[in-house]
């Protein structure tokens, strides 16, 4: 397969910050391959590198054959896409904000209108050309920010972190329309997140940047092998390690490395990798009576206020991510050192 994204040795410092050393990585064209890694470990550089808003301090990048340099920078900016993590719109219609890319990139009139009510559909706001683009909610802002990179239709979509923050809704209409515009129009997407769940539903390849270098690069199923550097990072959700034994109608017991057993409703046996998800667990500060299979009680030890939802981590033998909206947290008086009750499904532990 041909490369359609070329990185050679590319680095980058700001001042005396190093954000990128030494990247290489090629991506085929078509493909999904999402960065991840923890904040400040470069992946809105590499990012902006690609969408040739940014210049490297050496290496060289190639997109579809031909090298990024000063002569043809400009004309590469027009044939790629970046969607910031933090949208900024203009503060007029939707429709201005859209078509805007389109008439600088030549767009005939009569074809504005009609490019951007179809970009509007793929996010689901159809009808909203006329509405005031900065008075939507932060979703939709950010679901009209993607409309206007996909009225672009450029070959190469860049995406920085675009579901962070969001509401469930939204993030999975994003989510929705990343997978059908790669799957539709080949489009190839390079994508940061720090969703580790986005990774395993759009990627089939995943690069760790570690203080601006690519230090583990796989495809999904092969990151969560044990010793991956990946896996542990993606362990900030919820996927343990065990060993599982078979019960009864389709029900297993898999003890976790760590000690706790929880109930799984497959019928595999072993080793085991299991998965989580935080919106899967209800917290509550009474054992309620409840048909879930899998009641803990734990103390909270971290809070991450991420509005409109709070991420908590929960110590209960093993540390659980959970999310709850803000509107809950803030009506069930929580803090650290509270405990509290998890409760999930065994239908909602998922194997890999
Ligand atoms: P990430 O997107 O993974 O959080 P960034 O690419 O934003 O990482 O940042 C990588 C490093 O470069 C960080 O140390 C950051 O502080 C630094 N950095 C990024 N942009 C600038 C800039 N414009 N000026 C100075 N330092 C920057
Ligand atoms: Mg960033």
């Amino acid at each position: 397969m041909t490369s359609f994204v070329t990185l050679k040795n590319i680095s980058k410092n700001y001042g005396g910050v190093k954000a990128l050393g030494d990247v290489t990585l090629e991506v085929t064209k078509g493909e999904i391959l999402t960065l991840i890694g923890p904040n400040g470990s470069g992946k809105t550089t590499l990012l902006k590198i690609l969408a040739c808003i940014e210049k490297p301090d050496a290496g060289c990048l190639l997109i579809n054959g031909e090298k990024i340099e000063d002569k043809n920078r400009n004309k590469a900016k027009l044939d790629t896409t970046l969607v910031f993590q933090r949208t900024a719109l203009f503060s007029t219609s939707v429709f201005s904000n859209i078509s805007y890319g389109l008439k600088l990139r030549g767009m005939p009139k009569r074809q504005i209108g009609n490019t951007v009510r179809k970009a509007l559909e793929e996010v689901k706001l159809e009808g909203y050309e006329h509405r005031v683009a900065k008075k939507l909610s932060g979703g939709e802002q950010q679901r009209v920010s993607l409309a206007r990179a996909l009225a672009l239709n450029t070959s190469l979509l860049l995406l920085d972190e675009p579901t962070a923050n969001l509401d469930p809704e939204s993030t999975s209409i994003i989510q929705d329309a990343i997978k059908r515009i790669n799957r539709e129009k080949e489009t190839t997407i390079i994508m940061a997140t720090h969703n580790i769940f986005q990774v395993e539903q759009t990627a089939r390849r995943v690069a760790l940047l570690i203080k601006g270098r690519i230090v583990e690069e796989k495809t999904f199923d092969k990151m969560l092998g044990q010793s991956s550097n990946i896996a542990k990072f993606a362990r900030r959700g919820n996927i343990f390690s065990g060993t599982s034994e078979i019960l009864n109608e389709g029900i297993s017991h898999v003890k976790l490395n760590q000690g706790l057993t929880i109930v799984a409703a497959t019928q595999r046996s072993g080793n085991v990798t299991v998965f989580i998800r935080p919106e899967d667990i209800i917290l509550s500060k009474n054992r309620f009576k409840s048909s879930a299979r899998n009641i803990f009680e734990g103390t909270i030890t971290e809070i991450s206020d991420q509005d409109p939802i709070v991420r908590l981590k929960v110590d209960a033998g093993v540390k659980f991510i959970t999310q709850i909206t803000k509107k809950s947290f803030l009506e069930m008086h929580l803090n650290v050192g509270t405990r509290i009750f998890l409760t999930f499904k065994a239908s909602s532990v998922q194997m890999i």
